[in-house]
């Protein structure tokens, strides 16, 4: 493939890369525009990582991505972070700005705030569940207080890793209630009576584990509720199947997958992301609403 001088370029910085989605999914939204930039997935080591971002720097690109494992170290090695990047203390975007200053973001929480809109689910003063307590589950919980939800329990197998995060977002964010719990069915039964969303931020359910669900029975959901699933391979995952039987919304991954590379596309090029070409080119599937 050419890719001829003047291209404006965009990388993805990770380990493993190969099986990304996101060069095909931003390749289709620069074509939908007719831009001619490239996006190329890039396989670093942690050790590499600041030698890697200086050198996209000095090569020129417009931005990258970050994904695991270097989200967090990647946030400090940025001249500045926005806000939200401060709260996760991640950086999925890099954006090289004025006099090639490093600018970190965090897109992933945008992507969850659009996915809930998406689906149709709102959890403004309202209860929310979030299975895990790592990276993604942080921004799963600001993503949550910025959208106005009045309670956000967490679940963890190590319920010290719950009770570090519920009080790093209750010292951020005051006006919510975050309460850590372990990963079991009875608590999750009692919290999950009155919630407006169960979020999963745990990898349990990616492939090749297909067979394996985060929560041990639908018994726990029901019909007045929104699941979203962050693993998105396989796309309907077995939680997610749990789900339909509970009558419950479903929100796919690839949602917050293609909304938060969406964000990413704009702060990079300043332009609209052609969001349904994006989510086109991952097969995410359409909201219910929108099914034949
Ligand atoms: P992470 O920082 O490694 O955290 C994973 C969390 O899951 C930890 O709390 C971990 O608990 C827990 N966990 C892992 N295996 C478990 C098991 N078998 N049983 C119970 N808990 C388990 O990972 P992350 O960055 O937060 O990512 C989590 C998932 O979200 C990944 O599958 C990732 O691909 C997905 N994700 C998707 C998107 C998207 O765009 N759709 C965006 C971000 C992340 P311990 O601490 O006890 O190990």
């Amino acid at each position: 493939m050419e890719i001829p001088p003047g291209t404006e370029l965009v990388a993805l910085l990770g380990d493993p890369v190969a099986h990304s989605l996101s060069p095909r999914m931003h390749a289709a939204a620069f074509e939908a525009l007719g831009l001619r930039w490239a996006y190329v997935a890039l396989r670093v080591l942690p050790s590499d990582l600041p030698e890697a971002v200086r050198g996209l720097r000095a090569l020129g690109f417009v931005g990258a991505n970050v994904t695991v494992p270097h989200k967090e170290a990647a946030a400090e090695l940025m001249d500045r972070l926005d806000e939200v990047a401060r709260a996760c203390g991640a950086v999925n975007t890099i954006v090289f700005g004025e006099g090639r200053r490093a600018l970190g973001y965090n897109t992933d929480v945008a992507g969850v705030r659009r996915t809930l809109r998406y689906g149709n689910v709102k959890v403004s003063g309202l209860r929310a569940a979030v299975l895990g307590a790592g990276g993604a589950a942080r921004a799963v919980c600001v993503a949550l207080a910025q959208e106005g939800a009045a309670e956000v329990a967490l679940f963890a197998r190590r319920v010290e890793r719950a009770e570090f995060l519920a009080g790093s977002m209750s010292t951020l964010f005051p006006g919510v209630q975050f309460e850590a719990h372990p990963l079991h069915q009875d608590a999750l039964r009692r919290s999950l009576q009155e919630a407006a969303l169960l979020v999963n931020a745990t990898p349990i359910g990616m492939h090749p584990d297909t067979d394996q669900s985060p929560i041990p029975s639908e018994e726990v959901l029901h019909d007045r509720m929104g699941v979203l699933d962050l693993v998105y391979n396989p796309s309907r995952t077995r939680l997610l199947r749990m789900a339909e039987r509970a009558g419950a919304r479903t929100l796919s991954g690839l949602w917050v997958l293609a909304f938060q590379g969406a964000v990413s596309f704009e702060l990079w090029t300043g332009r609209p992301a052609p969001v349904e070409a994006m989510l086109r080119a991952i097969d995410a599937p359409r909201p219910p609403e929108e099914r034949p």
